[in-house]
């Protein structure tokens, strides 16, 4: 059976032919046949085939490319997709058991996360399309994984532009909430059904070994979280800070570090700007420097303000860094470029009167794979900076 066709204009062809995934419903000439999150046919006018693609009814994505063959997507076609994403994996993911399986457009499967703890599998579906297929991906996971669980994090406000509800639980095997995996050689506990995200931010796996080489000294970890970067720089620094607003996160930080019998890593519930101010007011100094806040610029139209936002933080942690220091900063606003960054920084730099080398330009780990045209992949940003 011939699955529905949705013709797209002249433009929408230019965008499948530059290479992104996504066509919006101002390119859609005819959607008349496709019912929501069906699998579509796109041709243009003169009915030329141009590929298959998931069909959302409701976003201002209209369409997203799943590929260019005429070849059927089915479940078969799903199944190799995965299997290649897992494939990638174990030949990048070294000294991890939590990493991203599945990464959505950077994997070739839009709207698609899936992101692996050990025995558990934590997948959300982001779009009608991909939501559809939510069991047929639970059934791959468990023939090719055989996991303890399979749970949906699908509590994230993005569905609601796709006109699906906001909901999490167990798709398959057991109800699992906690799950305590390896990480660079120390160990983790995650909470996939109530912490943020699917538990844990997998994407900066990396940049946590990378923070090691330049650790010493005293270290603050802003915006902690579960204490990732904390307790990473905790084994070559004499102390470590670890502040964050969440009382849960710190919790957990706690639980962590007990894990891996940390003695010289202490938290404090804080906002980090005020922490910041705070913290030079009262002449306290740092060797070594982890910002990671959270994405200040989630739409186009906050660019400013987040530029604002991410030079404040960095002029606050300037002036805290000792001379020989190491700061990591990042932004995972996809919105905010690198250059955007660095030019953020420089200011701040020379605001704190300090001189800084560059000493590392980083990204999100690898297996949150960065589609080469698909800009929105390239989301995070890590900068290792040195005062000199
Ligand atoms: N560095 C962490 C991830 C950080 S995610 C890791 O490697 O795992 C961002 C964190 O910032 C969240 O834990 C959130 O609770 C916290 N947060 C958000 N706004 C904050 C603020 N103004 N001050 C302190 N923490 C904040």
């Amino acid at each position: 059976m011939l699955s529905p066709a949705v013709t797209i204009s002249q433009r929408g062809v230019d965008r499948v032919l530059s290479g992104h995934l996504w066509i919006y419903r101002a390119d859609v000439l005819d959607a008349r046949e496709a019912g929501a999150g069906e699998i579509v046919r796109i041709q243009d006018r003169r009915r030329r085939f141009w590929g298959q693609a998931l069909h959302s009814s409701k976003s201002q994505i209209a369409l997203r490319l799943l590929t260019r063959e005429e070849r059927p997507f089915d479940r078969a076609f799903l199944a190799e997709r995965i299997a290649a994403a897992a494939s990638f994996r174990q030949q990048v993911v070294e000294g991890a058991q939590a990493y991203r399986l599945v990464s959505a457009e950077g994997d070739l499967l839009p709207s698609l996360i899936i992101d692996r703890y050990g025995p558990c599998f934590v997948i959300q579906t982001l779009s009608q399309g991909m939501d559809r297929l939510k069991l047929q991906v639970a059934e791959i996971l468990q023939e090719a994984f055989s996991p303890r669980s399979i749970l949906e994090r699908n509590d994230v406000a993005v569905r609601e532009l796709e006109g699906l509800p906001e909901q999490k639980g167990v798709l398959a095997g057991e109800s699992i909430s906690e799950v305590e995996v390896e990480e660079n050689g120390l160990r983790f506990i995650f909470d996939l059904m109530g912490g943020q995200k699917t538990g844990g931010f997998l994407d900066q796996r990396e940049n946590r070994q990378a923070a090691r080489h330049y650790a010493r000294g005293r270290a603050l970890d802003c915006f902690t979280y579960t204490g990732g970067f904390a307790l990473h720089l905790a084994r070559q620094c004499d102390s470590v800070l670890g502040v964050d607003t969440s009382p849960e996160a710190l919790e957990l930080a706690r639980r962590n570090q007990q894990l891996n019998s940390l003695s010289n890593v202490e938290w404090k519930e804080a906002n980090c700007f005020d922490f910041l101010k705070a913290a030079d007011q009262e002449k306290q100094r740092y060797d070594t420097i982890v910002l990671d806040p959270p994405a200040f610029a989630r739409q186009k139209s906050s660019l400013e303000a987040a530029l604002r936002g991410y030079k404040e933080l960095n002029l606050r942690a300037l002036k805290i860094l000792n001379r020989g220091g190491f700061l990591l900063t990042c932004s995972c606003s996809h919105h905010v470029s690198e250059a955007d960054l660095l030019e953020v920084i420089a200011g701040a730099a020379l605001d704190a009167h300090v001189a800084v080398s560059v000493v590392e330009r980083r990204t999100q780990s690898r297996d949150h794979p960065i589609l080469l045209t698909v800009p929105e992949t390239h989301y995070l940003k890590c900068l290792i900076l040195r005062a000199l």
